[in-house]
């Protein structure tokens, strides 16, 4: 008796692991269904050239970007478009591992837990972006090495994100060319130089209780412990707004050591420039932050966004957004109707603040020079040292009247910042207000 009793106990035992083992894999078949489907070893969904069988990705309008079926496989028709959009929208062949292909190929492959993969044909996705302002950005970065960025501000919906250099899909990517399969837009940081005096001034207005009343003093250079400070020019007496729409190294060199190492890069990682982050799902490059009190002119020239500040384009962009839309970011997305909720990165009372001084510096300077009519921007140039003679031409913003649109320029070993990027994000604006304005 006793012996029976043991063996259906075993037998029980076995049933139940059976039975949690089966809602484990029903679980995580629920969970990640979509992964392993579209994972490149499924070959329902990829042929022995990897490509993926089925879908369509659209711009936001309809135009064709790329599609697949059942191995035939099609780009846009325009070459332009196809070379300006290769790194948002990838290659079948998977050289860009970041593109919409890869990223969303659940979405495509019409990929459900009941049916499984789709056996007739995949989803039309719609991209958010502006197949006509991508075409326009890739013109205006006239084969420099770069990108270009445009988001709603409102909605999260990027609307441009162009990368320099490129491949034709359609032909074979030239190896030869210096990071080819980069999309800078998302997986690159580069020293920021003078667009970082946007971040730096957030920390300086929450935490430097008479910053408005100050006049702060430019010589054209300052003496500190470990080095000079030079400046662009000798720029005098100066408010807090004359001081950033000066772009006074100065000033911003003095801010920094006054905020000290610790309570600067607090805002910079809280402001979201530091560590990886996401659009997506899709991980984007961390930028770097590293201000040594031991030596002053480190201290200062971090605050300036030189010495080891590196900056992603797209946090750049994030930040700029949340500054425009009152300190809160919706989270941008690739995918149209998709929204991945918002986050607040600075106080209300912060963005505004930092929106009148970028509005100030816009109205002062680069507006008076006739390069953005029918433009106001809130917006900030950079000109990144690099140490060798060169440096990255930098310009970041977002319309303040108009369209709700935020912008990154930046344009790598491209000279000076005004010169070279404005004149960019200028064309790509001026696109915008006649398609959306
Ligand atoms: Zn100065």
């Amino acid at each position: 008796m006793k012996r029976i009793q043991r063996r259906s106990n075993a037998a029980l035992l076995l049933a139940l692991l059976l039975l949690l083992g089966t809602l484990v894999l029903v679980l995580r078949l629920f969970l990640h269904g979509g992964d392993w489907a579209a994972y490149n070893a499924n070959l329902e969904l990829y042929t022995s050239e990897g490509i993926l069988r089925w879908g369509t990705l659209t711009d936001r309008s309809g135009v064709l970007l790329a599609s697949s079926e059942d191995g035939d496989y099609r780009y846009a028709d325009d070459e332009t478009l196809r070379l300006a959009s290769l790194h948002a929208v990838g290659d079948y062949r998977g050289f860009t591992g970041s593109g919409a292909i890869q990223r969303y190929a659940r979405k495509l492959t019409n990929y459900s837990v009941l049916g499984g993969s789709a056996e007739e044909r995949g989803n039309v996705v719609p991209l958010t972006l502006d197949a006509e302002l991508q075409k326009t950005a890739w013109r205006a970065l006239r084969g420099r090495k770069g990108c270009v960025l445009v988001m709603n501000y409102e909605t999260g919906e990027i609307l441009t994100m162009v990368s320099a250099p490129a491949y034709d899909p359609l032909g074979e990517p030239d190896l030869s060319v210096d990071g080819i399969f980069l999309n800078r837009a998302l997986s690159t940081a580069y020293t920021p130089g003078s667009v970082f005096k946007t971040v730096t001034i957030c920390a300086a207005i929450e935490n430097i209780p008479d910053l408005y009343e100050r006049s702060f003093v430019c010589k054209g250079s300052m003496q500190i412990a470990g080095g000079t400070v030079k400046c662009g020019g000798v720029h005098g007496k100066q408010t807090i707004e004359q001081a950033l729409a000066n772009s006074c190294n100065c000033t911003f060199g003095t801010l920094a050591m006054e905020l000290g190492g610790d309570t600067l890069s607090r805002y910079v990682r809280k402001l979201g420039f530091t560590e990886a982050g996401s659009l997506d799902g899709y991980p984007t490059a961390a930028g770097s932050f590293e201000a040594v009190e031991t030596q002053d002119s480190y201290l200062a020239w971090s605050g300036i966004g030189q010495h080891k500040d590196l900056v992603c384009p797209y946090a750049m962009l994030r930040y700029l957004s949340a500054v425009a839309n009152g300190g809160v970011v919706q989270e941008p997305t690739l995918l149209l109707g998709n929204s991945n909720g918002s986050t607040r990165l600075l106080r209300e009372e912060t963005a505004a603040a930092v929106d009148e001084m970028m509005s100030y510096t816009f109205t002062t300077h680069y507006g008076t020079s006739g390069r953005f009519p029918k433009l106001d921007l809130c917006a900030k140039t950079g000109t990144a040292e690099l140490g060798d003679g060169t440096s990255h031409a930098w310009f970041v913003g977002y319309c303040h009247t108009g369209m709700p649109l935020a912008f990154v320029v930046c344009i790598e070993r491209g000279g000076e910042g005004i010169r070279e990027a404005a004149p960019v994000a200028n064309t790509v604006l001026q696109k915008a207000l006649e398609i959306y304005g």
